[in-house]
């Protein structure tokens, strides 16, 4: 640590570690059972908020500057620069009006897309606020789950595997604690922790009393009491370092910035091309020239498009929040429309991780269990007789002495804290009146790794272990089996007949908890000597119900073309067990040992059929995963524990359990599931791809109507030279369309009806298509062939529109106005043709019925108010309209025709064969 960061900070506070427990209680005024909430309180108050305030993010006014830092409006700016020039020519006006409404239009643009960025950045903080990590403390002797930002100096936390660390601490208890401090140190291994008190020197990294903010529990837990918080713990010191990379754009966002820069070349060679001719092939002046240019880039350009992208975006994560998906960054709304595999735990996602005891087998005999869920009456059978609980104590006692779940205090929602697997085995304990009562001296605890747990406790000076896990991770330790109160040799006839049970038990869907126990003479011995030589002492078998409408949101993702693989670390029959109910394929099931044995090749091979892997450990997870990933396929996975964070990082879409999880996967993924249940994964990906398809048809809306604009005023200004030189090359405002003109269409016209294209509902059939190919583009040839379709027919059409009206009328105006109306009727009409694509009923939004209801409206005003001595336009008359009606309608069904025809030949967005 640096000695800046030391002078920085509360002197009286850098020693912590130095002295002893009872005195950094004591200096802290708290004791072992924390403070009181009234203290809590009060101490925050006094010392503000748990919180690192970091260096000042994107300012507004950054924010709305850069709205204008594109080429597309670099290009507008020039256009509306080129509109004043003119005006310093001899014998022209400049033109206000056009100049004037160019940067009006821009500066609305820039603060729409201002007010857009700035909600999306708001409503993406919002959601990290809700996944804001929370942290256990004792407040009034009890434990309490409070937010990590209203921990205070003098709390005691209480840390578990798995859990951040919400400030800087003094431990007072620990149990095989570790921690990964690298966001700190840089060290990434993890360090382990003890209690005594340590030289005044000791290095920050060495310091092995201390935990730190911003650094992660990774195994065993403990407790600590709080020392220092906010900016004066040592991340605050270097608070600078750590801020969090801010967000970079999404892929579609890319996509979209790419699009503009192509366009921003695409109008500089159409410009310069229209100069040459214009210049060499007919008689046009230079302002002429000039205002063609601005003309065409002012049409080209897709003024609202950015804003709506990141609109849509922003929306679509709000509505997946509702449905219990929270969104950690904006770009999974599109990967998920991607994803063609999912790979996800069991117990918890597709079950409901309510387990209560069923069956319990103990010497020769198995035994039945009655009482549903947490109730606590219950009865042991045998052959449908009702037996003594006294026959089953040691197994039940090991069951509730092995233990860290606890009763909840007369807490009215939760009856229980703690694992539902421990919960069940207190419950059947509590069946025969046995409480967890005993004094635990030591624990080694359980790891998905080893699968199994131990405790030491004392009775009486003398010291017993407990041991619990997965049936065989017991039975390997075991040398001995209790059988009628004799402790007998455990034989391998007897260890296969327990293996056996084991089997039986799990093909019925039971997960399956093997007992044992031993005496201890050095309670203080190594963990391995600790757990060998034990005397085995019988099974519990407990049931954990499938959610309901799992077995349903499996089959519609397979419809969606999506694999579902399961990988538990439960037995290998309880999965297929459980899998066969709810729709998986158990056949060539494998568990972790076999995954272990294939080569990297083979595991490819196999992963592409398998759908059940048992017995996984979160490594073995990472290899399916990585198979998968090499095999081509876009993966989701789920995951909770914490050595599940480096799989939930690398998958396509990593996804944390919110209400199971821990701090540090939710950190690693990129969707918290709020229920940790699978129905939300279907849910969150019909969203994502529905997301997608609207995203398509407002680009394609807005793109089509560009290249109508574009072809139209190119193409017009040269057919209008050559059959109307008097009028084209005298005039100089001789333009088909004027600059304001299409900043209209492009803004409010459409502008409206694309808000409301990126609400629009799902298609009904967004789970019955194949996934899209993780680097499909938006403008695929389906929506390019579309743009150009739409693009090439309002040109011509537009195009007889104009200079039949000019030849008959002998009005430049006439003509304009004709045409420009024309563009904004025939544009609504467009929208339902593209909309068809994605089978969506005419009336099916109401937003997008208001859009094109008030773009129309707005339209007429402009056409008979006063507006219209601003844009240049005169009232339509009747015959003028029944033309415009005539035309619109050539282009609307010719484009309807036209689509169909290229569904045929490229394959529709639906799947309606
Ligand atoms: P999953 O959550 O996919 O079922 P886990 O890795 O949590 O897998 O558990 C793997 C196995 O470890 C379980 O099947 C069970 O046999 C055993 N096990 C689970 N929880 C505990 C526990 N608290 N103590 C001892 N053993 C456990
Ligand atoms: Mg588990």
């Amino acid at each position: 640590m640096s000695t800046e960061t030391e002078a920085e900070r509360d002197t009286s506070g850098d020693d912590w570690h130095t002295r002893s427990v009872d005195r950094v209680l004591d200096d802290l005024d708290t004791n072992e059972d924390g403070l009181t909430q009234a203290a809590a309180e009060s101490r925050l108050e006094e010392h503000g908020k748990n919180e690192i305030h970091e260096g000042e993010g994107v300012s507004p006014v950054e924010l709305f500057v850069s709205q204008f830092r594109d080429v597309l409006i670099y290009i507008l700016i020039f256009a509306a620069l080129l509109s004043l020039a003119v005006g310093f020519l001899p014998g022209e006006d400049p033109n206000y009006v056009d100049a004037g409404l160019i940067l009006l239009i821009l500066l609305g643009n820039g603060i729409f897309g201002f007010v857009q960025d700035y909600r999306a950045e708001q409503a993406m903080e919002k959601l990290r606020e809700l996944s804001a990590p929370e942290t256990a403390v004792l407040r009034d002797g009890e434990k309490r789950t409070v937010a990590a930002t209203r921990v205070v100096p003098g709390d005691i936390v209480v840390i578990e595997q798995g859990d951040a660390i919400p400030a800087d601490a003094r431990l007072i208890e620990v149990t095989n604690l570790e921690t990964m401090e690298a966001p700190l140190t840089g060290e990434s291994a993890g360090v382990a922790k003890e209690t005594g008190a340590l030289d005044a020197a000791t290095p920050l990294a060495e310091r092995s009393n201390m935990v730190y903010m911003n650094t992660d529990a990774v195994k065993g837990h403990g407790k600590a009491v709080v020392v220092e918080t906010g900016m004066n713990t040592e991340v605050g010191g270097i608070a600078s370092r750590i801020q969090e990379a801010k967000e970079g754009k999404t892929p579609f966002q890319e996509e979209v910035d790419e699009l503009g820069r192509r366009i921003g070349y695409g109008v500089g060679a159409l410009i310069a091309l229209v100069v040459v001719v214009q210049f060499l092939f007919t008689e046009a002046d230079g302002i002429a020239i000039l205002l063609t240019a601005v003309t065409l880039a002012v049409a080209a350009v897709p003024e609202g498009l950015p804003a709506v992208v990141t609109l849509t975006l922003a929306l679509g994560s709000k509505k997946m929040v509702e449905k219990n998906a929270l969104v950690r960054r904006l770009a999974v709304v599109e990967s998920l429309g991607s994803v063609d595999v999912i790979l996800t735990d069991k117990t918890g996602t597709l079950t409901e991780n309510r387990m209560t005891v069923k069956r319990i087998a103990f010497g020769d005999d198995v035994y039945q269990v009655s009482g549903a869920g947490l109730d606590l009456e219950g009865e042991f059978r045998r052959d449908d007789e009702t037996v003594d609980p006294e026959t089953l104590e040691p197994v039940l006692r090991c069951g509730a002495f092995c233990n860290n779940a606890e009763r909840a205090p007369d807490s009215e929602d939760e009856e229980y804290y703690g694992d539902p697997t421990e919960v069940a085995l207190l419950v059947s304990a509590e069946k025969a009146g046995i409480k967890n009562d005993a004094e635990r001296v030591r624990e080694v605890p359980f790891s998905s790794e080893r699968k199994r747990m131990t405790v030491v406790v004392e009775a009486g000076g003398d010291h017993v272990a407990y041991t619990k896990g997965a049936p065989e991770t017991v039975l390997e330790r075991c040398d001995r089996v209790l059988v009628d109160g004799e402790m007998r040799e455990l034989t391998d006839e007897t260890r296969r007949q327990i293996l056996e049970r084991t089997e039986s038990f799990a093909g019925d869907a039971l997960r399956v908890i093997g007992f044992a126990r031993k005496a201890v003479d050095d309670p203080d011995a190594d963990e391995d000597s600790l757990e060998r030589g034990l005397v085995f002492l019988g099974l519990q078998g407990m049931i954990d119900p499938p959610r309901a409408e799992v077995d349903e949101a499996v089959t519609d993702c397979r419809d969606a073309g999506i694999r579902v693989v399961m990988a538990t670390g439960d037995n290998l029959e309880t999965a297929k067990a459980i899998g066969e109910e709810i729709g998986f394929d158990p056949d060539g099931a494998m568990t972790g040992a076999d995954v272990e044995g294939l080569s990297d090749e083979e595991l490819q091979k196999a992963v592409e059929d398998i759908e059940v892997f048992a017995r996984v450990s979160p490594d073995h997870k990472v290899r399916i995963l990585e198979a998968l990933q090499a095999n081509g396929h876009r993966v989701a996975m789920t995951g909770d524990g914490v050595n599940d964070a480096p799989g939930v990082r690398n998958a396509d879409v990593g996804i944390a359990m919110g209400i199971r999880g821990t701090d540090v996967t939710q950190e690693a993924s990129d969707m918290v599931l709020q229920d940790d249940n699978f129905v939300t994964i279907r849910d969150a990906i019909a969203e994502g791809r529905g997301i997608f398809d609207n995203i398509r048809k407002f680009v394609n809306l807005l793109l089509s109507a560009n290249a109508g604009e574009v072809l139209t005023v190119f193409a017009g200004v040269l057919v209008g030279s050559i059959l109307f030189p008097e009028l084209f090359a005298a005039q100089s405002e001789a333009l088909i369309l004027t600059p304001v003109m299409l900043l209209w269409i492009n803004l409010v016209t459409d502008g409206l009806p694309a808000l409301a294209l990126g609400v629009d509902p799902k298609s009904p059939d967004v789970l019955e298509r194949e996934p899209r190919e993780s680097n499909e583009p938006v403008i695929d040839t389906r929506v390019l062939v579309s743009i150009l379709t739409i693009g090439v027919t309002l040109t011509a059409v537009g195009l007889v529109v104009f200079f039949e009206a000019l030849a008959t009328f002998e009005e430049l105006l006439v003509a304009q106005t004709l045409l420009f109306t024309f563009f904004v009727v025939s544009e609504m009409g467009i929208i339902q043709v593209i909309r068809r694509r994605f089978g969506q009923g005419l009336l099916s939004n109401r937003w997008l019925v208001g859009a094109v209801v008030t773009s129309l409206i707005l339209q007429l005003l402009v056409l008979y108010t006063p507006i219209a001595g601003l844009f240049g336009v005169y009232g339509i008359g009747l015959s003028g309209w029944v033309n415009i009606v005539a035309a619109v309608s050539v282009v609307v069904v010719g484009n309807y025709l036209l689509s169909m025809a290229a569904d045929r030949l490229l394959g529709a967005e639906r799947s309606n064969d």
